[in-house]
């Protein structure tokens, strides 16, 4: 922990497929929360992929609407970096409910580009170790192992 108690974090942001096209204003509001984007990747989960990223929710109501829309469309993976950055992400996220969002918490990004309780822009980590197995999920580290091992041929 720095000097004000906050300590630097990576977190792992979602922006769903309803919410790809907003992606400027995204990234906009991600900078003035002082967050960087360190890693970003666009790509179409399959359903399988979405049933694995989600599997905490497979017993719930909503697990099947929810697999439909994530893989409705591509959707935008980033690494987020910054002071306390798993929190700060969800605050500016906002409410899981946009509606509930533009009530609650009317310039949060789930209440500026979200429709409803599935539809709602984006994703965020619920705390460090979601955050550690959600990274994991969209940008796998290879190094020391693996078929490709650079380091092995740019090391002199
Ligand atoms: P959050 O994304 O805020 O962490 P949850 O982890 O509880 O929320 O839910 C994961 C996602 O599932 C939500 O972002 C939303 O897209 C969807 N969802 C959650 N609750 C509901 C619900 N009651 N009805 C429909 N969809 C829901
Ligand atoms: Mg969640």
């Amino acid at each position: 922990a720095n000097k004000l108690g906050s300590k630097k974090e990576r977190t792992l942001a979602m922006i769903k497929p309803d919410a790809v096209t907003k992606m400027g204003d995204i990234i906009q509001l991600i900078y003035e929360a002082n967050l960087i984007v360190t890693k970003a990747k666009m790509t179409k989960l399959t359903w399988k992929q979405a049933a694995d990223f989600y599997t905490e929710h497979q017993s719930k109501s909503f697990f099947n609407n929810l697999l439909q829309f994530v893989t409705s469309g591509p959707v935008i993976a980033m690494e987020l970096m910054g002071d306390d950055a798993v929190s700060a992400w969800r605050k500016l996220l906002g409410p899981t409910d946009s509606g509930v969002a533009r009530k609650e918490a009317a310039s949060s990004l789930r209440a500026q580009f979200g429709t409803d309780g599935t539809k709602n822009a984006a994703h965020g980590s619920d705390s460090l170790a979601s955050a550690a197995r959600e990274l994991e999920f969209f940008f796998p580290s290879t190094a020391g192992h693996g078929p490709c091992n650079t380091a092995k041929y740019t090391d002199s």
